[in-house]
């Protein structure tokens, strides 16, 4: 058996049951890299496959912190540490219900790839807590981002360790956490990205994954000789992403018709573009309202708990730009198959590993452009990487400046996959090529460090 083989069979073997995320993501990046295996007998010298699957460090924590009616409430804490081998070990922190350890270190070890994809020197790690956001006054966050940070903090900081924000936290939980860690450790650093531009953030940060995942898009179909401009796109969730993604596609000229919560779907087939996208950045970053009151107010469709591939796929509309931008397996089978049926063009992950395994092979099958996630989403990251350089310089970088280099590291990581893509046989394969271009720059640097 292969060296590759064996070592997902151990992952399954032990995690099957318990971490099914964590499974998924190891087996689709070391299934996709299997091209290498032959061709690096260093690797298997130094076990690199079986090292790179196991975190450097996992810390869980308790989290006691107070709500509003004086009860004394608990939940879980957790950073992953995956792999520190090229920088300070680097990703975002989760709030919400379901986060469990798996969900964690299936994120974490995405995030070792993607990072390297970027150029810039981050080590992959994720964070996150149980605890979750919605209908929490605002002085219960604060008093949770206080609890968590109270333990986390021992554990960060700019060389070491550099979280940053993901779903249930954007910049109000980064405000609380970063305040928690500046008053506990009295330094101001970078040991935490996603900051306001007031207090050591960079410009741009806020928007660097969608406007990101945007650029990523535009690549993809300029080498088709396509572009963004005149599409339709269907963006899923109305979060961070998902905002940033709608206002990039909008000024470059694409009209995007969908958008969601974890309630339901609004359908605009207008666009949700000028006054509405207005509407929509304030209900959801300003008043944390639901996506049906978009709705209401425009007089549009709303499929409430259904997502926005169950609407395309039950009502049949055509979209020619797919932008998963929600959460983890939004995309089955069958709305892969619906989504290519109609004439999709091309599917950019926003969100972390929003397309099953079945998905991802009808769109390959299909011959349909695929940007995978650890590539179209490595904006946010990215801007994150040179947040970290301006807080070590003590500098703030304009937006205009900020933004070039996003674009340039953009274009960077989707030549990076194509050419490791063509070198190892899978051509215009970007999953293939992203996976091996970050697999290759780690387990490079693991070999060099020897036994770290
Ligand atoms: P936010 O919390 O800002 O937004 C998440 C959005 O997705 C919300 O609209 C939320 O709805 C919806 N959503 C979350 N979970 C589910 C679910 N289980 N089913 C349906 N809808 C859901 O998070 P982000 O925008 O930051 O993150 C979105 C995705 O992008 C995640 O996969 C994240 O890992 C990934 N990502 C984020 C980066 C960043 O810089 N923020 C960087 C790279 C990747 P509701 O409000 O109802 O919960």
């Amino acid at each position: 058996m292969s060296r590759i083989n064996e070592v997902i069979a151990r992952v399954k073997e032990t995690y099957g049951k318990t971490e099914p995320e964590f499974v998924q993501a190891v087996t689709e990046v070391l299934e996709s890299i299997k091209p290498i295996e032959n061709k690096h007998p260093e690797f298997i010298r130094a076990n690199i496959y079986e090292r790179m699957v196991e975190p450097d460090r996992v810390i869980i924590f308790k989290v006691t912190w107070e709500d509003d009616q004086g009860n004394l409430r608990v939940n879980k804490g957790y950073r992953v540490e995956f792999n520190g081998a090229i920088g300070p070990y680097k990703g975002g922190l989760r709030f919400r219900r379901s986060v469990n350890l798996g969900i964690i270190k299936f994120l974490g070890f995405e995030q070792i790839f993607k990072n390297a994809l970027t150029g810039l020197p981050m080590g992959g790690g994720k964070g996150g807590s149980d605890f979750d956001p919605h209908k929490k006054t605002n002085n219960e966050v604060m008093r949770f981002c206080y609890a968590f940070m109270s333990e986390l903090y021992r554990h960060i900081g700019p060389y070491t360790d550099v979280p940053a924000g993901d779903i249930g936290v954007g910049a109000r939980e980064i405000g609380y956490l970063y305040g928690a860690y500046k008053k506990l450790r009295n330094e101001h650093t970078g040991a935490i990205t996603g900051k306001a531009y007031e207090y050591g953030g960079s410009l741009i940060r806020l928007e660097a994954t969608g406007y990101g995942l945007l650029y990523f898009t535009e690549e993809m179909l300029s080498h088709r000789g396509e572009s963004v401009e005149g599409k339709v796109a269907a963006v899923s969730g109305s979060g961070n992403v998902a905002l940033y993604a709608i206002e990039k596609a909008n000024e470059l000229g694409a009209k995007v018709v969908f958008a969601s919560d974890s309630s339901g779907t609004i359908y605009d087939e207008e666009g949700i573009a000028g006054e509405k996208f207005k509407f929509l950045k304030d209900l959801k970053e300003v008043k944390r309202g639901r996506i049906k009151e978009y709705a209401e107010k425009f007089n549009v469709p709303y499929f409430e708990g259904k997502s926005v591939w169950d609407v395309i796929a039950d009502e049949g509309i055509k979209v020619d730009i797919a932008l998963p931008s929600a959460t983890q397996n939004e995309i089955h089978k069958r709305h892969a198959e619906a989504l290519v049926k109609l004439g999709v063009i091309a599917v950019a992950e926003g969100a972390n590993m929003p397309s099953t395994p079945e998905a991802i092979e009808i769109y390959r099958d299909a011959g349909i452009l695929y940007g995978p996630a650890k590539a179209a989403n490595a904006g946010g990251v990215a801007v994150s990487g040179l947040e970290m350089s301006q807080d070590a310089m003590l500098l703030q970088w304009t937006r205009e400046e900020v933004d070039e280099r996003l674009r340039k590291i953009m274009k960077h990581i989707y030549r990076e996959a194509v050419e490791a893509a063509e070198a190892y046989g899978y051509p215009g394969d970007l999953m293939v090529g992203a996976n091996i271009a970050g697999f290759l720059k780690v387990a490079k640097a693991m070999v060099a460090l020897g036994l770290f």
